[in-house]
């Protein structure tokens, strides 16, 4: 089956996380390097789960930003989209793991390169045929990047794209929340596949419970598909017509990162061919489940990128 190709537009970064937690970053003995970002995350979910997978984005033309590039390589995500930034240097994060199991983040955006491609530099080719456009990222927050965003959004659009949104909030980024809260509503309405945290919701809408009420005070016209994450506890959906819970699978979870870009990626391979499971309730219930594993085995290794599962893998465990 030849499936519909699956564009993820933002940044790439690297994650420096420290060998043992409960210390300072300047006291930490070591670094491991893990590759991340949440769009880059999901566009290698998408290609682990047989999808057609490509990502847009900037990286620095130094070593990390080869290597983030290599690492969509190996993972059969089409790299035409990307850009290489002879200036500015790739983006990192580094990462204070918490007695607690909290993570604390210091990051290298000075500008970092993904922060400055420009609309001109987008690929329309690849952009054009796209079946579903994904973003969702902190690229709305500065010029260049700002612009190529919203120019990538509707020039998808208007060639016939689902357009799909996860605000990935992570707030230390933002100028202010305030801020944060206007960019992200200044887009709210053009996606139709939406999927935002418990947390997120709580923020964007202001409401201490996360219930219906509060979701559907998101809802917007356009939108066919808002999806809440609720991390063990599962997710919640709202279409138009319907709406419900999916359960999550019962792991033994030893890092949740990813678990949330896994889980898109799932849904966006699965809606690319058949848009029918957005009106069809059964339909949509057994990709959630699936979208639920892939999270779930997501949770049970560490890092992000090494913990999206293949097909088969999946398979198996829906199997147990
Ligand atoms: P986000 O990154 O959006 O906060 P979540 O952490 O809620 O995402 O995870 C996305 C999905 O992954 C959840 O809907 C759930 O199905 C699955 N998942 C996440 N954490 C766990 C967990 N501890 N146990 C089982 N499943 C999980």
């Amino acid at each position: 089956e030849d499936g519909g190709l699956i564009v993820s537009f933002g940044e790439m970064l690297i994650d420096f996380v420290p060998t043992v937690s409960g210390v300072s970053l300047a006291e930490a003995p070591g670094f491991l390097k893990a590759p991340g970002g949440a769009p880059a995350n999901v566009a290698i979910a998408v290609s682990r789960l047989g999808g057609k997978s490509a990502f847009v984005g900037k990286l620095g033309d130094d070593e990390f930003g080869h290597m983030l590039a290599g690492i969509l390589k190996e993972n059969g995500v089409c790299g035409e989209g990307i850009n290489f930034d002879k200036g500015a240097r790739t983006a990192l994060a580094f990462v204070t793991l918490k007695a607690d199991g909290d993570r604390e983040f210091m990051f290298y955006r000075n500008p970092s390169a993904d922060m400055l491609l420009t609309p001109d530099e987008l690929n329309l080719e690849l952009i054009r045929s796209a079946k579903v456009f994904h973003y969702g990222s902190i690229s709305l927050i500065v010029e260049p990047c700002r612009s190529a965003h919203l120019k990538a959004m509707e020039v998808a659009k208007d060639a016939g794209a689902l357009l799909s949104y996860d605000p990935n909030l992570r707030l230390p980024l933002w100028p202010s929340p305030e801020e944060a809260r206007e960019q992200i509503m200044s887009i709210w309405d053009k996606a139709e596949v939406i999927k935002v945290s418990d947390n997120e919701l709580e923020f964007l809408t202001g409401c201490e419970k996360i219930d219906d009420e509060a979701a559907m005070s998101l809802w917007h016209p356009n939108l066919k598909l808002l999806l809440v994450t609720l991390g063990d506890k599962g997710c919640n959906y709202y279409t138009k017509n319907f709406h419900g819970t999916v359960g999550a699978f019962a792991v033994k979870a030893v890092d949740t990162t990813g678990a949330g870009d896994s889980f898109v990626g799932a849904l966006l391979t699965k809606i690319v061919d058949d848009h029918s499971v957005l009106e069809d309730e059964g339909k949509l219930k057994e990709l959630l489940r699936y979208a639920c594993a892939c999270g779930a085995i997501t949770t049970t290794k560490k890092g992000a990128i090494p913990a999206l599962p293949t097909v088969s893998e999946v398979h198996g465990f829906l199997k147990e």
